[in-house]
């Protein structure tokens, strides 16, 4: 078996011991005779799997008991409606344009109502982030939305926008789970699950429950798109996810028992990322366009001094086991996706790949 580093935006690494555990339960979870993939969501096997799995997202992120959980389906793109569906009371609301899921997510918005965008960094292609203190938020907004990891563009917010009384919502799909996160800083935070937490296939919702309880009354949602039918259903509205589930519950299992813990999670990945940005800045050869204090610790964009050599470097770098390294279409060049599975190991022998690449093409 020859496993290779995986820099994908994601879907993107699981850790290994999760495969393995995931591998040896396949044919027979516990005694239940059956596979998580074959049963009934009904079950009470199930059942406990989907409730320990809330309860330990609850215990690793610190969730206070006035916040709700919702599992689901449709990914963060489906959250990019539902989001204004459910929370637009005022009919307006603010939105940061940091990159390009926040502008999806502003445009989905605009269905809904009015969309305020008090501050974007297109200006310089995405690669700051705006100072969230400078800008002057809409007094009428419902909510302000923010994308808090920029997964194109490698930039993350540092600080939180805040304005009296504005609930807060957060994209955090390529970020959550690789530090720790005050939730009570936040109306609603969400995520896909297909970077940091789980195979695809669903997003969580965390939610404040005033926020829940008070959702607009001036348009008639589907009941797919509602936090309230969905979260008071305890997520078994309909089927749920229940693979996906329970792949997260492992995920956070390992967070819990191996990791020991968001704290240490951020430290690993702050190593990983200080690796990789104190070559990037050293060499003459490759470079990294992002304002330093808003750079990612998950998404590491960079470039050689041409299209030509990126290329190559993408192409030798696959050969040599570093796969999926080449930049999102928009915006051309490398990015590695150095997620909370990605190995230490795998930063370190990328780097030293680089240099090597570098000697040989500069
Ligand atoms: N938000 C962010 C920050 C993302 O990185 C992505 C996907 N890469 C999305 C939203 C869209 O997620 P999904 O594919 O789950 O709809």
């Amino acid at each position: 078996m020859a496993r290779v580093y995986n820099f994908s935006a994601g879907p993107s690494m699981l850790p290994e011991s999760v495969l393995r555990t995931a591998q040896a339960e396949m044919l027979e979870y516990g005694s239940s005779g059956q596979s998580v993939m074959e049963m009934s969501h009904r079950s009470s096997v199930y059942d406990a799997i989907i409730k320990e799995t809330e309860a330990a997202l609850r215990r690793v992120l610190c969730i206070p008991d006035n916040y709700k959980v919702g599992f689901i389906q449709g990914g963060a793109s489906t959250q990019f409606a539902m989001v204004p569906m459910n929370l637009m009371t005022t009919g307006e609301a603010d939105y940061l344009v940091t990159g390009q899921f926040s502008g999806k997510a502003a445009k989905e918005a605009e269905k809904f109502g009015r969309v305020n965008v008090p501050a974007s960094s297109k200006d310089k292609n995405f690669t700051y982030i705006p100072d969230v203190d400078a800008v002057e938020y809409s007094k009428n907004a419902s909510y302000i939305h923010i994308c808090e990891n920029n997964t194109i563009y490698g930039t993350r917010f540092t600080k939180l926008p805040h304005a009296d009384g504005v609930p807060l919502v957060a994209d955090l799909s390529s970020c959550i789970l690789s530090r720790p996160t005050d939730v009570s800083q936040y109306g609603l935070i969400y995520f896909g699950v297909q970077k940091n937490v789980a195979p695809a296939g669903m997003a969580v919702a965390i939610i404040r429950e005033d926020l829940m309880e008070n959702a607009r009354t001036d348009i008639a949602r589907p009941a797919m798109l509602d936090y309230k039918t969905l979260i008071d259903a305890e997520s078994m509205y309909n089927t749920p996810p229940c693979y996906t589930i329970y792949m997260m519950g492992l995920v956070l299992k390992w967070i819990e028992t191996e990791v020991g813990g968001l704290a240490n999670m951020e430290a690993r990945n702050n190593a990983k990322a200080k690796l990789l940005y104190d070559y990037l800045d050293g060499s003459s050869f490759f470079s990294n366009p992002v304002n330093k204090p808003d750079r990612s610790i998950m998404n590491v964009t960079f470039t050689s001094p041409s299209p030509e050599l990126d290329k190559k470097f993408c192409a030798e770098a696959a050969a040599a086991g570093f796969v999926n390294l080449k930049g999102h279409r928009s915006v051309g060049g490398m990015r590695a996706s150095i997620y909370n599975a990605m190995p230490a190991e795998g930063v370190e022998k990328l780097v030293e790949f680089m240099k090597q690449f570098e000697a040989d093409n500069a």
